[in-house]
């Protein structure tokens, strides 16, 4: 056992630690968002699988899905655990929360630590998902890496954050300093944009549901659900049109696939729900999206629109996957709970503010503070009511 206080130590914008009662708060916080708005009569899948569980819409999904459903959930993550003084990674911290939280109110919960990518951790699900839980019916896909190794050929792909065709030049905020300065991104290779689409695309979405399809552990029904963003233009060179665009596209063709394997096979149904931009640590790593984020909270908050992650998959999970729920799709068959961020009202302001911005005005025209406390509280800092003058249990393990 190890208590201590902890400071928050950040290189540029991310922290190097993270503090486990603020994870814990910022979890009790996430179970207060789906209990205090919970349907009375709502019900939903009861056997939940999460891949990519421990932070971000993978970690909201999963409470949604507890506390919202009452399921037993399965969470599949990539965290690294503390040793000695060094403490964990947030998510890690975050799925201790978890399964505190769910153990105090009586809910199954089961973590698996380990590469998602990997055929052996496919199997530790299998057998856990058959020896203890049965026949899934929704599983979550909410992978964000970058980096996969294929177990099949034994390459290690590396995913590109970068425009296809054309160097691009645009506005970004350097997280470090707070300066709105041009950013230059290089137009990726034929080689990058593949290695992209391997890592951040759908293929090992496909090879989950092989694998729970193939063991006949998925109940009949059974639903998928991935990830997705599409955001406005100023932010379509590197996002839509670019490298992370070409991998979404191939999640989606993926989705339309396993959609008709489902449908025949068990009465199932893929997915593909384009969530909102808000902060996480995949996407402070994308050029432009932090400036755009830090507008958008700007203008969603004055309009009383702001949601975070758990906002999200509240709508999600109670609106489109419910029991007997159809999810409401636009003509592509994506579900749109970007549908807030996208209204013109929004995306005008937002498009009047970007020409505008610069570093001099940027905590004017834009919520860069509220970016920022937004990227301490992912570690567990700046989260109200944990006092870290106090130690703290860092030692603690799942
Ligand atoms: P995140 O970084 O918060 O979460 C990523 C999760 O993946 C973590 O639980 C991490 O442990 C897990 N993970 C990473 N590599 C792993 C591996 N090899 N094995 C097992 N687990 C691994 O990311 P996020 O922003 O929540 O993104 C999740 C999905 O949501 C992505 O598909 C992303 O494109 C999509 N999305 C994000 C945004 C946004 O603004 N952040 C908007 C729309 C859609």
């Amino acid at each position: 056992m190890s208590q201590q206080i902890v400071k928050q130590r950040s290189r540029g914008f991310i922290c190097v630690n993270a503090h486990p009662a603020g994870c814990a708060k910022n979890l009790e916080d996430q179970i207060a968002v789906i209990t205090a708005n919970r349907p009375a009569s709502i019900d939903g899948p009861k056997n939940v699988l999460v891949v990519g569980s421990s932070t971000g819409y993978g970690l909201a999904s999963r409470v949604a899905a507890a506390w919202g459903f009452g399921a037993k959930t399965l969470g599949v993550f990539f965290e690294k655990v503390p040793e000695g003084k060094r403490t964990a990674t947030a998510g890690y911290y975050n799925s201790v929360a978890f399964h505190r939280a769910a153990e105090r109110d009586g809910l199954w919960a089961k973590s698996l630590n380990g590469d998602a990518f990997s055929d052996e951790l496919k199997d530790q699900a299998a057998n856990i998902i058959r020896d203890e839980m049965g026949p899934i019916d929704l599983v979550i896909y909410s992978l964000a890496s970058p980096k996969r190794s294929d177990p099949r050929s034994g390459q290690t792909f590396s995913s590109a954050l970068k425009s296809i065709g054309e160097t691009y030049t645009g506005k970004t905020i350097d997280l470090g300093s707070g300066a709105v300065t041009e950013v230059t991104v290089e137009p990726a290779s034929p080689d990058e944009i593949a290695q992209t689409v391997a890592v951040m695309g759908g293929e090992d979405w496909q090879w989950w549901i092989d694998k729970l399809l193939s063991e006949d552990l998925l109940a009949a029904g059974a639903r998928t659900v991935a990830y997705t963003y599409i955001g406005p233009r100023h932010t379509w060179p590197i996002y839509r049109d670019g490298t992370i665009g070409a991998a979404k596209d191939h999640v989606k063709q993926t989705s339309d696939a396993l959609n008709e394997r489902l449908r025949d096979a068990i009465g199932g149904a893929a997915y593909v729900s384009v969530n909102k931009a808000v902060v996480t640590q995949a996407s402070a790593a994308i050029p432009v999206v932090p400036l755009y984020i830090s507008l958008l909270f700007r203008v969603m908050k004055q309009k009383g629109i702001h949601e975070g992650t758990i906002e999200q998959m509240r709508r999600l999970f109670f609106e489109h996957l419910a029991a007997d729920v159809e999810p409401t799709v636009d003509a592509s068959g994506l579900i749109r709970i970007d549908d807030w961020e996208m209204r013109d009202d929004v995306q005008q302001e937002i498009a009047e503010l970007w020409p505008r911005v610069t570093t001099e005005n940027l905590g004017e025209l834009a919520d860069f503070a509220g970016l920022k406390r937004n990227f301490s509280r992912l570690f567990g800092f700046e989260v109200d009511g944990v006092d870290y003058d106090l130690p703290v249990e860092t030692e603690s393990l799942l």
